[in-house]
């Protein structure tokens, strides 16, 4: 698979979003910058990737904790870098609304950085000396875009197609809209003309008719049955706090997952467990798929 030499994929784990470096001649970018404990490994990486160039922006396909997490210590080190954020989360993040930013729903933390530019659904923008427009893309997240280069085929998907699926529709959690926003978005990423995509998270892929036959599945899955969307909340939110983690005692669980709301509106609507029952539900479906395990006292994180 070749990549343009002015883009620089940097593939991280589930916990980061993958980083995407661009070289233009006059302008450096990085879209997506990980999640906060991973903030020094990013700026090492992304600092490694500029080869002593100033980092002028950072564009975000959309605010969730592991996609942003990077940017304040961005910012920190590269004083004249600008950030671009969907246009619906510009005021958000400017006056840093924790009810509406997604970290304290989801259980997890971002530090807070500024922005000061806005994507538009159809904005052109030059990344690596090549044209790219932003694509609204809503479903997992209703303001996320992603980005598209028409000239060389390449799609920068962010949560909205993996390989093998997409990121939890979360808007159906508590409440609003998802399941025909994230048909829709995969209806819109079938008419571009896709040679190699760049997911959120994962490798680079170029089965792209595949990767699409595999989430128009999914999706016609969970909409189905709402609860299995719920459930896999509930899961991904909990793997992502082990991931974050690494171990966690299951006397301690049960408190833990009431204090994320998301889980909560999870459990409220769909699951109706008790809360240690709702614990014990969720450790036995992480380790059923080898996502951790439990020795003694604790849970473990299992890559
Ligand atoms: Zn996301």
């Amino acid at each position: 698979m070749k990549l343009p030499s002015t883009m620089v994929v940097l593939e991280r784990g589930w916990l980061s979003s993958n980083n995407i470096v661009f070289l233009g001649k006059d302008r450096t970018a990085v879209v997506d910058t990980g999640y906060a404990t991973h903030a020094e490994q990013t700026l090492e990486l992304v600092n490694h990737a500029l080869n002593g160039r100033a980092l002028d922006a950072i564009y975000n396909t959309h605010l969730h904790s592991d996609h942003c997490g990077g940017n304040k210590i961005l910012q920190d080190n590269h004083n004249k870098v600008r950030t671009f954020v969907p246009v619906a989360e510009l005021e958000k993040v400017q006056s840093w609304k924790q009810a509406e930013l997604t970290f304290n729903m989801c259980g997890q933390y971002c530090a807070r950085f500024t922005a000061e530019d806005v994507m538009h659904p159809g904005d052109k923008i030059r990344l690596g000396d090549l044209d790219w427009v932003a694509h609204s893309a809503p479903g997992h997240d209703p303001s996320s875009v992603v980005l598209y280069c028409e000239k060389e085929g390449i799609l920068i998907s962010a949560d909205a197609l993996w390989e093998r699926g997409f990121g939890v529709i979360f808007p159906e959690i508590d409440g609003r809209a998802g399941f025909e926003e994230t048909r829709a978005t995969l209806d819109m990423i079938g008419e571009l003309d896709v040679r190699v995509v760049i997911p959120g998270h994962g490798k680079p892929f170029t089965d792209v008719k595949k990767s699409l036959n595999i989430a128009h599945s999914r999706i016609d899955f969970l909409e189905m049955e709402p609860v299995r969307n719920a459930e896999n909340a509930v899961k991904v939110l909990l793997k992502f706090l082990l991931l974050d983690r690494q171990e966690i005692k299951l006397s301690e669980l049960p408190k833990l997952l009431h204090g994320i709301p998301l889980v909560t509106a999870a459990n409220k609507f769909y699951l109706h467990y008790g809360l240690i029952h709702l614990a014990h539900w969720a450790v036995n479906q992480l380790r059923r798929s080898g996502a951790a395990e439990v020795k003694g006292n604790f849970l473990y994180n299992v890559d």
